[in-house]
């Protein structure tokens, strides 16, 4: 049998999972810490003031 190993790097679906993932946390204002796009607090220095990651993807 001849197995041809495809990888579909290219998935619009897996990619699509790959950018959220990347997109989903937030950054402490106060020490840059990444955290949980749901938390409240920072979770090293609980600060409370995070901001989202703004990440731009350039293909
Ligand atoms: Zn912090």
């Amino acid at each position: 049998m001849d197995f041809s190993s495809e990888m579909p790097i290219e998935d619009p679906e897996k990619r699509a999972i790959a950018e959220k993932a990347l997109l989903n946390y937030k950054i402490c204002r106060h020490c840059g810490a990444k955290n949980p796009i749901n938390a409240t607090k920072c979770r090293r220095c609980h600060w409370t003031l995070l901001r989202p990651k703004k990440a731009k993807l350039k293909r």
